[in-house]
């Protein structure tokens, strides 16, 4: 072998065997695209539980004996702001074993496809969810379905494990449970688990999007779709509930508590879920109120 193959030959090593690096699809463009994916420090929320999203796209780490879970991915631009806000809390985004879903919308499913092929984690998420997230496309009866596909399509993801209403995805000793919560899509899934901290233990709930928004053309009054959201406005406002989060920062007040985090821990507060369900029903309320006139 010559000097010249010994080079092209260390070049090859190198790059074959060099550390691991996320590689992002297609950034997706929308009109809240660039102030959602504004970077956010990560943080811990409680005990076992981080927020490494971005400012405006909620992306959850738990932390368990045997790797790591992470909750939704944000957009496809947002995988290598999770993945550097994983790494700067000194986790190693390779040890995620499990990947779960709130709902197959791109901007909380565009960045798992990638996170997934950098990670090779399992993707969990509800029955119809798995066929929106496996396909990167929405189903028909999503309420956004009408803005079609190239306003609407992401990344699809592979290895996606469909889990049952209030089955449990178990990593690690740490149970996260899937509540079905089906309404701003037919797929929505929020997830619940226990945080511990010394001895106190607090439930937490990741309580998906249960807001009644569509594209133009849609009746929430004509489908199943009001149904499903009264119907699961009350699964979240039963489940135990210390502390609240959701798809998006803003629908737990994230800014807000961040700032007052001197004065104990602002993200326990046990009615949370409660006003979180009574909220949607408003709005619900409204939307259907606006389709009679
Ligand atoms: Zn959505």
């Amino acid at each position: 072998m010559n000097r010249y193959c010994y080079l092209l030959f260390a070049v090859f090593i190198l790059t074959a065997c060099g550390p691991k690096q996320l590689e992002p699809d297609a950034a997706f463009e929308c009109s809240n695209c660039e102030s959602w994916n504004e970077p956010q420090e990560p943080f811990r929320i409680y005990g076992n539980t981080w927020y490494v999203g971005t400012a405006g796209l909620s992306s959850i780490l738990i932390e368990t004996a045997d790797g790591l879970i992470l909750i939704d991915g944000g957009l496809p631009q947002s995988a290598a702001l999770i993945d550097a806000n994983i790494r700067d809390l000194g986790f190693d985004p390779l040890t995620i074993s499990a990947i779960l879903l709130s709902h197959a919308h791109y901007d909380h499913a565009g960045g798992i496809a990638a996170l997934q092929r950098f990670t090779g984690a399992a993707v969990y998420t509800s029955e119809a969810g798995k066929k929106a997230l496996e396909s990167g496309a929405l189903q028909e009866d999503d309420p956004q379905f009408l803005h079609g596909p190239a306003n609407t399509s992401f990344a699809a993801a592979k290895n996606v494990h469909a889990v049952g209403d209030r089955e449990l995805v178990t990593i690690g000793g740490v149970d996260v449970m899937a509540v079905y919560t089906p309404g701003h899509t037919p797929g929505g899934t929020s997830w619940a688990w226990e945080s511990c901290a010394l001895d106190i233990c607090y439930n937490v709930v990741y309580a998906d999007s249960l807001t009644a928004v569509s594209a133009k053309g849609y009746r929430f009054s004509d489908g199943p779709a009001a149904e499903q959201l009264i119907e699961s406005a009350g699964a979240i406002s039963e489940l135990y509930c210390d502390i609240l989060l959701s798809p998006h920062p803003f629908f737990f007040g994230m800014q807000d508590k961040l700032e007052k985090r001197d004065e104990g821990n602002p993200f326990v507060n046990n009615v949370a879920c409660m006003i979180y369900a009574e909220t949607s029903l408003d709005w619900l309320e409204q939307r259907l109120d606006s389709e009679r006139h």
